[in-house]
């Protein structure tokens, strides 16, 4: 049985909006157009939201947007894939922000770690890009 759907993302409008449901009350939101994801289970007041919020880097929370009518969170995604490497949002601020790509490097002692020195940045429209740049999607 597959509960995964592409769906129209309500945050960009784009249609490569990847829906999963885990139970049938929780879903989780993953839209490769904007690089932004959305959990039923983040609502602004909950406990998860709170222990969400804690853990998150501060510009994550400064691009944290909630939904009027839903209050869906939206925020950047993060991927992080042990043989590719990670994709994350990286910046100052609001205006000033962009997607980093590091491409994992297989080291013969200590295993798979992420390289700094490959970092490549790519605008916030680009977050396929930098998905491509790690290997993760085909170039
Ligand atoms: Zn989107």
């Amino acid at each position: 049985m597959n509960f995964d759907e592409l769906i129209i993302c309500t945050r960009c409008g784009s249609d490569a909006c990847y829906k999963q449901e885990i139970t049938k009350d929780i879903s989780i939101e993953m839209c490769y157009g904007c690089g932004f994801q959305s959990n039923s289970l983040m609502k602004k007041g909950t406990e998860f939201f709170n222990e969400q919020w804690e853990l998150l880097p501060e510009l994550y929370k400064v691009l944290m947007d909630e939904e009027d009518e839903t209050g869906k969170i939206w925020m950047p995604s993060t991927i992080n894939i042990k043989d590719k490497g990670m994709v994350f949002a990286n910046g100052t601020g609001r205006d000033d922000w962009y997607w980093s790509g590091v491409k994992a490097h297989n080291d013969p002692e200590k295993g798979w770690k992420t390289d700094m020195t490959t970092i490549k940045n790519f605008p916030e429209r680009d977050f396929i890009g930098a998905l491509s740049y790690i290997g993760v999607l085909p170039e």
